[in-house]
């Protein structure tokens, strides 16, 4: 594995700063080598597997079968409208929904949703059966710049670190918001406590899924540069909170072999490093909005 190569956004020089293999999953045995930049602090997969799709085999979540049974999974995740109900009546798009929880969610208060989605049977799920109009492609950014239409709030719910070239997503979404339109931002914090702990057994490194990371510093800068304000920027948020708990529980299940003491740990010193690591302004996940010029 070469110990630097250069940083696909931006060129500089990146230093291998960990190597893994497929831990979730088990897809193979592969080893895949994540780089930090130098410069702008980009940490990245390199190479990226050719047959990445076959990572994805198993999927995060089945597609549901009926409305119904999304609306029942999307009463528990309400909260993760919050940063965007100020914006409430006006033209969302979501990146990446997979089975569409937040865009149900967002259109049962009122907005009107369209989605960019790669996967065929959740772009059909959501198209036949949500009632959401649908873009299905695994190129965003060419969906982006092709359409003329503009939008209150665009959101990337933990699907950033998915994409091929994010960054130029990004720049062609700051590009379709409307003045003083909202762009909403989930991503795993590679600055974490846990991140930093953990290295490569880190369960949201989610190798070789999860292409590209930012610390929340360094997120904010490649953003601020598109033009957007930002308005906010957490580690401590309520989902989070949801991904340092079962990233902690997920390492005690595997490292620690005696059930009473592993018990003890995923019941009692899960939930209490959660809450210590987000005390630092270290959670394991970052949520921000940033604002389009008024
Ligand atoms: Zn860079």
């Amino acid at each position: 594995m070469n110990q630097c190569t250069s940083c696909p956004c931006c060129g500089a020089d990146s230093s291998l700063w960990l190597s893994t293999n497929d831990r979730n999953r088990n897809i193979s045995d592969e080893e895949f080598g994540y780089y930090r930049c130098v410069n702008c602090g980009l940490v990245f997969i390199d190479p990226i597997p050719e047959a990445l799709a076959q990572y994805y085999e198993g999927g995060y979540q089945g597609i549901p079968e009926s409305i119904d049974q999304l609306r029942e999974l999307a009463a528990k995740e309400r909260y993760r409208l919050a940063p965007v109900l100020d914006k409430c009546g006006g033209d969302l798009l979501e990146i990446g929904p997979w089975i569409g929880i937040f865009s149900l969610n967002a259109k049962d208060a009122g907005f009107n949703v369209e989605v960019i989605e790669m996967n065929a049977g959740a772009s059909n799920f959501l198209r036949d059966i949500v009632g959401i109009k649908v873009t299905n492609t695994n190129d965003p950014r060419s969906a982006l710049i092709d359409s003329e239409k503009r939008y209150d709030v665009i959101a990337l719910w933990h699907s950033l670190e998915h994409l091929p070239k994010p960054w130029e997503v990004l720049e062609a979404a700051a590009k379709r918001l409307k003045p003083d339109g909202k762009l909403l931002i989930a991503i795993p914090n590679v600055d974490s406590l846990q991140a930093k702990l953990m290295q490569k057994y880190w369960w949201h490194l989610d190798a070789p899924r999860h292409l590209y990371f930012w610390s929340p510093n360094d997120l904010e800068r490649l953003v601020n540069r598109l033009g957007l304000v930002t308005e906010k920027l957490e580690t401590n948020d309520r989902l989070s909170d949801l991904l340092a708990v079962g990233a902690w529980q997920h390492f005690f299940e595997e490292f620690i072999k005696i059930k009473y003491i592993r018990g003890a740990f995923v019941g009692l010193v899960a939930p209490i490093l959660a809450k210590f690591s987000q005390k630092m302004g270290r959670g394991a996940g970052l949520t921000a909005t940033f604002r389009a010029p008024v």
